[in-house]
């Protein structure tokens, strides 16, 4: 049995992806997961609108459907970076004293690196369904809540 959190957190990343191609946001300003509910927060100019929140949900469950492999492996950071550029880090900043990371791929969806424990495929993260999103301007972030399906009580 996959734990939730780990689901949860996978999702971040296939969210991550659907923000990417839908809305073309690119930094991740943040993320959290607790239980089946999670949260990404991404660099952005405005609040997106009902259509394109229903396309980022639309995008983000059709990755889960497919059933993509989710691979984690570990590269030299300049190795990493010649690879990869830029797309592999978040606002928050990786220390300087790494030099080895841990990338974490869904193939032509998402690259990041990132240490928390991943399911091996996105169809191990079931149904998901967009919640509160939130818009501050100040800040010029964007957040967007989810929440996934309790499995458990689905499977019966
Ligand atoms: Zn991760």
């Amino acid at each position: 049995m996959v734990q939730e959190e780990v689901r949860t957190h996978t999702a971040v990343h296939v969210l991550k992806g659907a923000v990417q191609s839908v809305l073309g946001a690119k930094w991740t300003a943040s993320t959290y997961a607790a239980g089946t509910h999670g949260r990404l927060t991404v660099q952005f100019d405005r609040k997106p609108s009902d259509e394109e929140l229903a396309r980022v949900e639309e995008a983000a469950n059709r990755k889960v459907t497919e059933g993509a492999e989710v691979t984690e492996f570990d590269m030299e950071r300049h190795e990493a970076e010649l690879h990869f550029g830029d797309s592999i880090y978040d606002l928050f900043p990786v220390p300087d004293t790494a030099t080895m990371l841990r990338i974490v791929r869904i193939p032509e969806w998402n690259i990041n690196c990132c240490t928390e424990r991943h399911v091996e495929s996105t169809s191990l993260i079931g149904p998901l369904k967009l919640g509160k999103v939130r818009f501050r301007k100040s800040r010029r972030e964007l957040e967007i809540e989810f929440e996934l399906a309790d499995l458990t009580k689905w499977n019966r």
